[in-house]
């Protein structure tokens, strides 16, 4: 049988590393990549690239640990390659400090990081008003270098890229053979998930290369997180917001919770703005559908839904679609060999 085409919509972090996953999975299919947006203009630009799971309600603790297992073993390779500086990977350590003592002392995350453990009494003077506070190693994918060196190594393996806003799957089916949907918030609108909704996230990327650690209040709402060149200062949440202008006023109360956690950064130069929408849901919708017009049928392997946390996934949830996609490859050439009987 000729080579499966396979199309993934979508080309933010979840886009790009399946394709990728496909192409390493399933070397004899044709991968295209089709996207309205590339970097810098993904959601996926804005994010601050941290490997701190955030807890998908819908989906089974084990199966979100093990998503982020592969990422973070994944990505620690790299960080361990010659290729982390143009990849954008490298390890980070830091703290994560509570006003109070949280529910759950040890996250289900806490044995994929490195490190991970109580502050110390002379860690814990640092942050006046916190009362404890756990240290750990962790990754961080900067980004736009992630993503363009996915893009570097999909372009290697012979993958087209090409720029196309996609308004229904079905428009696909004459000229691929498997659809992938990584279009994150887009999903709403293309395949009308009303349970997809959007969670406003702003952000600052400043100037401040003496902050090394990572610092995250536990609430998740202000956290201080150091890249290769810049430094993300966060930020908001704000859920059914549709809206991508910065707002000055949010501006300035990130700008002063975050000194108030890291004074030093009064002297932050640069400050850049930014906005992303993350791609909520209850749960990550990772599943296999056929759509159907009369007799002809047309697979779909959908991975979006990443909210909060399409970085500290990304690996896991790629591989799993690739494996999805593997299921369409069976069914196809299942279908094929009993339509020439
Ligand atoms: P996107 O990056 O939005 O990509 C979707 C792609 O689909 C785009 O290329 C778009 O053009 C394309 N598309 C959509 N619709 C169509 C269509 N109809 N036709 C063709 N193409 C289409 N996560 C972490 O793990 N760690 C963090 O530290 C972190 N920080 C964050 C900070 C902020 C402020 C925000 C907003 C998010 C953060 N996130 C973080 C979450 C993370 O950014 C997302 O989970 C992730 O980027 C989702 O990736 P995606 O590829 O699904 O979506």
């Amino acid at each position: 049988a000729a080579a499966p085409k396979v199309a993934v919509v979508g080309a933010g972090v979840i886009g790009l590393s399946t394709a990728l996953c496909i192409t390493e999975t399933w070397p004899s299919c044709s991968v295209t990549v089709l996207s309205d947006q590339f970097s810098p203009n993904t959601t996926s630009d804005v994010a601050a690239g941290m490997l701190i799971p955030h807890t998908y309600p819908g989906t089974p603790i084990h199966v979100q640990k093990q998503w982020f297992k592969e990422t973070f073993s994944y990505l620690f390779a790299i960080s361990n390659s010659a290729e982390a500086s143009e990849a954008g990977i490298h390890l980070i350590s830091g703290w994560q400090v509570f006003k109070n003592t949280p529910k759950e002392e040890l996250p289900f995350w806490s044995d994929v990081v490195l490190g991970f453990r109580p502050m110390s009494e002379a860690e814990l003077q640092k942050f006046p008003h916190h009362l404890f506070g756990q240290a750990f190693t962790t990754l961080k994918c900067d980004c736009p270098p992630y993503l363009l060196w996915l893009e570097k190594r999909l372009k290697a393996a012979g993958t087209q890229m090409y720029t196309r806003k996609v308004s229904d799957l079905w428009d696909l089916h004459s000229e691929y053979n498997i659809i992938v949907n990584c279009a994150g918030l887009g999903a709403h609108h293309l395949v009308r998930d009303e349970k997809l909704f959007p969670v406003r996230g702003q952000v600052l990327k400043v100037h401040a290369p003496w902050v090394k650690h990572f610092i995250r209040d536990g609430d998740g709402l202000t956290y201080i997180y150091p890249g290769i060149h810049r430094v993300t200062l966060g930020g908001t949440r704000e859920k059914d917001s549709w809206s991508l202008s910065p707002d000055p006023g949010t501006t300035k109360d990130i700008f002063d919770r975050c000194c108030s956690l890291e004074p030093s950064l009064q002297e932050a130069q640069d400050i850049k703005v930014k906005v992303g929408l993350r791609p909520s849901r209850w749960c990550v919708r990772l599943e296999r559908e056929v759509l159907s017009q009369g007799r002809v049928q047309l697979p779909v392997v959908h991975n979006y839904g990443h909210g909060a946390g399409g970085f500290s996934v990304h690996r896991g949830t790629a591989k799993e679609a690739a494996r999805l996609v593997g299921e369409c490859i069976a069914a196809l050439q299942g279908s094929s060999s009993r339509a020439k009987l």
